[in-house]
């Protein structure tokens, strides 16, 4: 009788955990009809973030590049790509139409974990001493005449309110930095500052998001790539924008007509938003509540925290792991979103890679199958819903720019450059996305091309750099 019992209270609690699972995959539902709301809302965002500066929650920074690259960019260019965990330094030389990138280096650094809520100071003396370390590694060859300063591209990757093509001031960090006192700052003031401190003689010619180096990276490949997407640690999204459809730009008209737009798009937020408690909660508790929503259930930093917290949810409330809560699954971000990835793409029968990783990071040895099984589905629902809501905002973008319809049978390609850990590596959420954009553009999609633009965001700030070089090409030895 009291194994009976037993099994009674089990299979009830076992009941209970897939409620909690059922009721959370209802709220994060994204039927085809919930996503043109998203697109649309995105759309309607865009013209208010347009129309005037805090007209919306998307910022739509103009980035003053209104100019992409042309292939003809010549010389030796160097680039620093600021933005998640890692930051890299490289070395390009471009040699124009018909030699492109002649040759091209690089050097990834790790950003120690305390330098990312640690003050100003610390953090550009750390990336300046990296970066006077890498240009040491010069060679010879290439060496520049002496009265020629070293020209660096930028990029930054964090909401920067861009005052030329070469400054801007920080709005705000995202993505686990918090460093008040740059906060208000001219990043590239910052920067140049910590240069001169090492000793580095090097002027900043261009200061980039990583949207916007990834879109001339892009480019630079290819002529009809009009818009570039990150899906990495973070999300955002930039795009080439008609210059006069951008009413709070009071600048003269450019040239080309064009000026390429900053969305910030991780900052959006929309009641159409499938959001739930567990969002709710991890917003609450992060370092920037109530903002980067959009980033918030898309994005590498969080979706496999919002999984551990589903997790911890059913282990308080209906014991799936046993009587006792794991102690590991208490801890905040300890389930990272590389270690999900692995979990969800597990083809193995008795799904051997959850049960490893249960136990190495969580500590729990003595998983089931059909609690495995559980967790891969969990893995789905939360991985399925970023990417959908990924391809509904790229939707948007093509709205805004008339690219979500054929025009008179005028077959117009557009090509969107993607770049980011998320979308490289996590394949099941890279082709959840790509087919939900079949799925909502239908034939359009026929003339929609993503286009992966392997680290294009570094290469991208060099050949901005080099097209805001200060010396003219005739300088050029
Ligand atoms: C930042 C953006 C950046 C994106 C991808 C976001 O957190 O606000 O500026 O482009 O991450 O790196
Ligand atoms: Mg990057």
């Amino acid at each position: 009788a009291l194994v009976v019992r037993h099994r009674m209270k089990s299979s009830g609690k076992w009941a209970q955990a897939l409620s909690i699972l059922r009721e959370f995959e209802e709220k994060c539902g994204t039927p085809i009809s919930k996503l043109k709301q998203v697109a649309d809302a995105m759309t309607v965002e865009m013209h208010a973030g347009l129309a005037s500066e805090g007209g919306s929650k998307l910022k739509m920074i103009i980035s003053y590049v209104d100019n992409l690259p042309t292939g003809d960019e010549k010389g030796l260019f160097y680039a620093l790509d600021l933005g998640g965990t890692n930051f890299r330094v490289l070395r390009v030389h471009l040699g124009g139409k018909e030699h492109r990138v002649v040759k091209q280096e690089f050097e990834e650094v790790s950003i120690p974990p305390h330098l990312m809520t640690g003050s100003s100071d610390a953090l550009f003396d750390f990336i300046a001493s990296a970066l006077a370390k890498f240009v040491a590694t010069e060679s010879d060859g290439l060496h520049f005449s002496p009265d020629r300063q070293r020209e660096l591209g930028f990029t930054f990757s964090f909401p920067v309110r861009q005052t030329s093509i070469s400054s801007g001031t920080l709005i705000k960090w995202t993505k686990g930095f918090s460093i008040d006192d740059t906060v208000g700052q001219d990043v590239v003031g910052e920067l140049t500052k910590a240069m001169e401190r090492v000793g580095l003689d090097m002027r900043v010619t261009a200061l980039v998001n990583d949207t916007i180096g990834t879109l001339a990276g892009g480019r630079y490949h290819n002529p009809d790539v009009v818009a570039a997407v990150i899906l990495g640690t973070g999300t955002n999204a930039a795009y080439v924008e008609r210059a006069h459809a951008i009413p709070k730009w009071h600048g003269l008209l450019p040239k080309s007509g064009d000026m390429v737009i900053n969305m910030e798009w991780g900052n959006f937020r929309s009641s159409h938003l499938p959001l739930t408690e567990y969002d709710e909660a991890l917003d609450a508790e992060s370092l920037n509540p109530g903002e980067q929503i959009f980033e918030k259930i898309i994005s590498g930093m969080y979706l496999g925290e919002i999984v551990r917290r589903v997790l911890c949810k059913m282990a308080e409330e209906a014991a799936f792991f046993g009587d006792t809560v794991p102690a590991k699954l208490k801890i905040p971000f300890i389930l990272r979103t590389p270690h999900m990835s692995a979990m969800h793409h597990d083809t193995s029968p008795d799904l051997k890679i959850v049960a490893t990783k249960l136990k190495d990071i969580l500590e729990i040895s003595n998983s089931s199958l059909r609690m495995r099984k559980v967790i891969v589905e969990l893995c789905d629902i939360v991985a399925s819903r970023g990417a959908r809501l990924s391809a509904a905002g790229i939707v948007g973008i093509l709205k805004k720019t008339g690219r979500d319809a054929v025009k008179d049978g005028e077959k117009q390609k557009s090509v969107v450059s993607l770049d980011g850990g998320l979308y490289e590596h996590y394949t099941k959420f890279r082709t959840c996305m790509e087919d939900t954009l079949v799925e909502m553009l239908g034939d359009v999609s026929n003339n929609i091309v993503i286009e992966h633009s392997n680290d294009g965001s570094g290469i991208g700030a060099a050949l901005l750099a080099a097209s805001h070089s200060q010396y003219t090409e005739a300088d050029e030895s």
